[in-house]
Order: structure tokens, then sequence, then C-alpha cells
């Protein structure tokens, strides 16, 4: 498939973060990357690991101009027996498809997305961190590369896979944030590419997002574009609420991201027998399970954070303060699963860990 991956091995390595360093999020890049190149006609070809290093593109590439470009991310963990696990990388492979086909662009082969990463990620092993909690943060990523200023659908591509290692996003354990309802600005609207992992959306975010911050909340809880009502995500993670013992989220309506994170917790709650349903949620619902002393607990889902606490949501000039501001006992212990399984200390009977 696509031809052998012809490693280049780096001549210098890069220093290595001590250990006592805090990684952030994106701060220190591994000493490998993996590209592979597409052109219309011969399809993807050249996978290649090579140093990492700056890109060179013509500045008429059309990703520059006309955004076609789509991500994803992934997390690699060090196992207890020093043993190097994937957390479900066929869900990413699956859904940059699912991207890559509402962008008009190239399909890459599912088995080959997981098996060139799982390559990359052996080359750069060492990078792996081993602190509880921490992790190699994986991100894929295509974008056009054709020079050209006619709108229309790229001809050629470029496939980039670059590795940086992580921070536990808790330090000190799960921390509740405070959320904005957005009521006027939209991340995506129904027909639009907000089921799409690309950089327009979170474009489309940024706006709203200084605004929060501004008001003191973390993130902004997205309704519907239409008519303002319905919950869609929370900044960019999805969003669950516990409501009268039944956990509730929007069902995938065709402008929410279907998250991995999302899909498992899913998968959990059913394994621990507790009510989950899909469905339509309206943000008159929250406040009316608010003002009975029924909404519970409220959480958003990520590969970044696994899980976030929601402390208050504020609507309007409506405060509404969740589980008295602290972590919800269901919200802890789905952490508690989902980072065990990753790490190894909980049994994984989904065979969610991918090891090469
Ligand atoms: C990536 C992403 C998520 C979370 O997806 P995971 O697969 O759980 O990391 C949710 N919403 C948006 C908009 C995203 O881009």
């Amino acid at each position: 498939m696509y031809g052998k991956i012809r490693i280049e091995q780096v001549k210098q390595l890069k220093p290595m973060p001590k250990a006592d360093e805090k990684l952030g999020f994106g701060r220190y890049f591994t000493d490998h990357m993996l590209l592979m190149d597409y052109e219309e006609g011969k399809g993807w070809f050249d996978p290649r690991i090579v140093p990492y290093a700056p890109l060179t593109l013509d500045p008429a590439a059309m990703v520059f101009h006309y955004g076609q470009a789509v991500f994803e991310g992934l997390k690699a963990f060090q196992s207890e027996e020093g043993e190097v696990r994937i957390f479900r990388p066929d869900q990413n492979a699956k859904r940059l498809n699912h991207s890559n086909e509402r962008l008009q662009m190239p399909f890459i082969d599912e088995d080959f997305f997981v098996a060139s990463i799982q390559t990359l990620v052996h080359v750069d092993a060492k990078w792996v961190p081993q602190q509880p909690g921490s992790s190699l943060y994986i991100r894929p990523f295509i974008v056009a590369t054709e020079a050209g200023l006619g709108v229309r659908s790229s001809a050629r591509y470029l496939f980039v896979v670059i590795l940086t290692p992580v921070d536990s996003y808790y330090e000190e354990g799960l921390q509740p944030i405070h959320i904005l309802v957005e009521s006027h600005y939209a991340r995506a609207a129904q027909g639009g590419i907000g089921d799409a992992k690309t950089g327009g959306n979170y474009a489309a975010s940024m706006k709203a997002q200084a605004l929060a911050k501004q008001k003191n909340c973390a993130q902004v809880l997205w309704l519907d574009a239409s008519e303002k009502k319905f919950l869609e995500e929370v900044g960019s993670m999805n969003v669950f609420f516990y409501i009268g013992g039944e956990v509730i989220t929007p069902s995938l309506s065709g402008s929410i991201l279907a998250g991995v994170t999302r899909n498992s917790i899913i998968q959990l709650l059913k394994d621990w027998k507790i009510p989950v349903i899909e469905r339509k949620i309206s943000i008159a619902e929250i406040v009316q399970a608010y003002e009975d002393g029924t909404l519970q607990e409220a959480f958003g889902t990520g590969t970044a954070a696994v899980v976030s606490p929601i402390g208050s949501l504020h609507w309007n000039e409506k405060q509404m303060v969740v589980h008295q501001g602290g972590i919800g006992e269901l919200t802890q212990r789905l952490y508690n699963a989902i980072t065990g399984i990753q790490r190894g200390t909980v049994v994984d009977s989904h065979g969610w860990m991918a090891s090469r």
C-alpha cells in the first residue's frame, strides 16, 4: 500500500525535556515526522519518516487560500510494562476519511493510516513520557498543496504526522470549568462542515471564545445555529448532562463532531447499565432541570482533557452552578475508567488499546 515507509534518521537528536519540566500542549515536538504526497491520477505515494523540520510550500498552495485542510488528534501511552499503545487509532482513521469526503479530499487507507502512525511512534518511542497521566499526542493532518488560485478542489495534497509529548491536562486532579452559553455566534450550521475535523470550524470559534474569556469563562457552549435553542458542543469537546439518573448527550446532528471520547463514554455507561441517550436537548430543558434540582452533573469530553467537569453555566443573566461547582462522582468515575484503560491499570474489555 503506497510503497514501503522510507526512514531517514535525524543526524542530531534534539534535547529531551527534563523529567520535571512542564510539557505543556504542543510545546515540544519529537525528532521525526511522517510525510506522504498525493497527486491526482497517481494517488498517495512516497510515505517517509524524516527529521522534524519546516515544510516548504508554494505561497499559492490552495490550503492558504481556500482552507482545504483536515486533522486528527489521538494519544499514545506507555504502559507500566513499558509497552507503547495507542487509544483507538482505527476510529481516527475512519473519522479522517469522513472529513476528507466532506472537504473533497482524497481518502487514505485506514489500515495504512494506523500502521504509519505506529511506525512513527515506534521510531520516536523514547519521547513517550513516563509520568502517570502524560502521553504522546499524535497530530495527523492533510493540506492542499497545489499552487493556484482558481477555486476548486486541489489536485495535490500532503499528509503529515507530528508528535508532541504532553502532560496530563489536569496536573492536580480534575478542575471544573465555567462555561458561557453562546447565544449570538455559531460554530457550525446544519449542512456545513461542523462534523468534519477541520481548522475552519476552529477559526469560526475564536471570536466567541475570546469574548467568553473576558467574562472569565473557559469555554463556550454552542447552541444550534438556526434557532439557538439546542445544545451542540462545549468549546471543542462533546457535552454530556446527567439529569435525574439519566445521561443525555446531543445526537450527532450533522453539525456536531463525532468524538472518539464521546463514543467511548457512551460505551462505558452502557457497560455500567447507566441509562444514556443521544437526542436533541434544549437549553430550556437544562434550565428546567437546574431549577427542579435534577441537574446532577455536566461535563465535556475530548482527547486532550478526556473529561472536563462543568462547574457552572452562564446563559444571558442566568448563572447555573452544577454539582455545587465541584466534581461529580460519575464524571470522576468516567475519567478514571478511560485514563485507567489508557495506562493499562483497568481492563481494556473492548480492545481499545492498539499496540504494534
Ligand atoms: C476533536 C473534537 C472533539 C473531540 O473528539 P475526540 O475524538 O474525543 O478527541 C469534539 N469537538 C470538536 C469540534 C473537535 O474538533
